[in-house]
C-alpha cells in the first residue's frame, strides 16, 4: 500500500467520524425533543423495552464486520449518553436552581432579612427544658438585638431512652419566652401529624438532619406558609440535600433556609465533619440562603468560634449555635453548650472579627 493510499484512508476515517459526530448530535436532539414530550406526559424518561427494541433492530441489521456485542455496547453508550444529558437538563430545571432563578432568595422574619447579604444568627437551646430555662436565654439573645432564638420540643434523639424533648407544652414554652424578647422561633418537626398542632408557636419549622430525606414531612412542610430551615443529612450529598429543598419548593413553599450541620466522616476529632465548602456550592447552586449549625457539625465548643467566622468568612447567610444557662446538667449536647457568659463572649468576638475584615454586618 503506497503512502497516498494510507493518506486518503485516514481522510476517509476523519470524515467518517464527522459524519457520526454529526449524527450522534442529530440524534441527542431528538431525544431532547422526546424528553420533552415525556416531561410534559409525567413519564419516565428510561424506557428499557423502548431500548430493547432499538437494540433488536441494530441486530437485525448488523451485517458486520463489527460483531453484535462491540455494537451493544457502543450503541448502549450512545443511550445512556442522551439520558446523562436529559438528567443535566433536569437538573438545571429545579426550581431551587440559581438557573431557574439568579436573584437570592430573601426570607423575612421578624424584620430580620436573611439572604441579603449579612449574617443572621440563630442561638438557643438544644432543647426547651423550663420556662425559666427558656426566658434566661432568650432575654439574651434579645438583649443583642438579635431576632431569632431555636429550642428543639421534639428531640429526635439516638436512644429512645434519652430525653425526647416536652413537645407542644415545650413549644408553647419558647414561644412565650420568644413574645417577651420579641424574636421569632425556629424549633424542629419531626412529623407532619404534629404541624398543625405545633404552628401556631413557629415561626420557622425545622426539619432536622435525620429527616432531611423524611418526604412526607418535606410535602407537609411544602404546603404551609412559614420559612422552613432544611438542615442537611448527616450521609447526604449535597445533590441530596438540594433534591430534598426541592420537594419543599415543589409542594409551594419557597421560604427554605438551608443548613449545612456537617456530615458524618472518618474523622472522629469532631462530631461531624463540617463541610465548608458546601456553603459557596449551594450558594452557587440554589438562589437559597445558607446557614452553618457550628454545634452540630463540631460538637466542640472550642471550634464555635473559628467554625463561626470561616462560615461568614466563605459567604455563609447565617450561624447557628446552642446557648443553656447551665450547659453541664442540659438534658442533650451538654458537651457542646456555650453558658451565657461565654455566649456574650463569642457574640462580641464574632461581631470584632466581622468588623476587623470590614464584613458586612
Ligand atoms: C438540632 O438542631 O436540634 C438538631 C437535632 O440538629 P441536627 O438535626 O442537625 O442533628
Ligand atoms: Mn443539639
Amino acid at each position: 500500500m503506497s503512502q497516498l493510499d494510507l493518506e486518503q484512508l485516514r481522510e476517509k476515517v476523519d470524515a467518517v467520524n464527522l459524519q457520526i459526530l454529526s449524527l450522534i448530535n442529530e440524534r441527542a436532539t431528538v431525544i431532547q425533543e422526546i424528553g420533552k414530550i415525556k416531561e410534559k406526559q409525567g413519564v419516565n424518561r428510561y424506557d428499557p423495552l423502548r431500548e430493547r427494541h432499538m437494540l433488536n433492530l441494530l441486530k437485525d441489521h448488523n451485517s458486520g464486520p463489527l460483531d453484535q456485542k462491540t455494537v451493544d455496547h457502543i450503541f448502549k453508550e450512545i443511550f445512556k449518553s442522551a439520558l446523562d444529558m436529559q438528567e443535566e437538563d433536569q437538573r438545571k430545571a429545579l426550581l431551587v436552581s440559581r438557573k431557574k432563578k439568579s436573584e437570592d432568595t430573601i426570607i423575612t422574619i421578624n424584620g430580620e432579612r436573611i439572604g441579603e447579604g449579612t449574617p443572621s444568627f440563630i442561638f438557643g437551646p438544644c432543647a426547651v427544658e423550663s420556662q425559666e430555662q427558656v426566658t434566661k436565654v432568650a432575654e439574651a439573645i434579645g438583649g443583642k438585638g438579635l431576632r431569632l432564638i431555636r429550642g428543639g420540643a421534639y428531640k429526635p434523639r439516638t436512644s429512645p431512652y434519652d430525653f425526647q424533648g416536652l413537645g407542644l407544652e415545650g413549644l408553647k414554652m419558647l414561644k412565650a419566652a420568644a413574645e417577651q424578647y420579641n424574636l421569632a422561633v425556629v424549633s424542629e418537626i419531626v412529623t407532619p401529624s404534629h404541624l398543625e398542632d405545633a404552628l401556631p408557636y413557629l415561626d420557622v419549622v425545622q426539619v432536622g438532619a435525620r429527616n432531611m430525606q423524611n418526604f412526607e414531612l418535606l410535602k407537609a412542610v411544602g404546603q404551609i406558609n412559614k420559612p422552613v430551615l432544611l438542615k442537611r443529612g448527616m450521609a447526604a450529598t449535597i445533590d441530596e440535600f438540594i433534591n430534598a429543598a426541592e420537594y419543599i419548593i415543589a409542594s409551594g413553599n419557597d421560604q427554605i433556609i438551608l443548613c449545612e450541620r456537617g456530615i458524618r466522616t472518618y474523622e472522629k476529632a469532631t462530631r461531624n465533619t463540617l463541610d465548608i465548602s458546601a456553603v459557596p456550592i449551594l450558594k452557587q447552586e440554589t438562589h437559597l440562603p445558607v446557614f452553618v449549625d457550628v454545634t452540630h457539625s463540631t460538637g466542640r465548643r472550642d471550634l464555635l468560634l473559628p467554625a463561626a467566622k470561616a462560615a461568614i468568612a466563605i459567604g455563609a447567610d447565617g450561624v447557628m449555635a446552642e446557648v443553656h444557662p447551665d450547659p453541664a446538667v442540659a438534658l442533650s449536647d451538654a458537651a457542646q453548650q456555650m453558658n451565657l457568659q461565654q455566649f456574650d463572649e463569642y457574640y462580641d468576638s464574632l461581631m470584632k472579627f466581622m468588623k476587623q475584615y470590614e464584613l458586612k454586618m
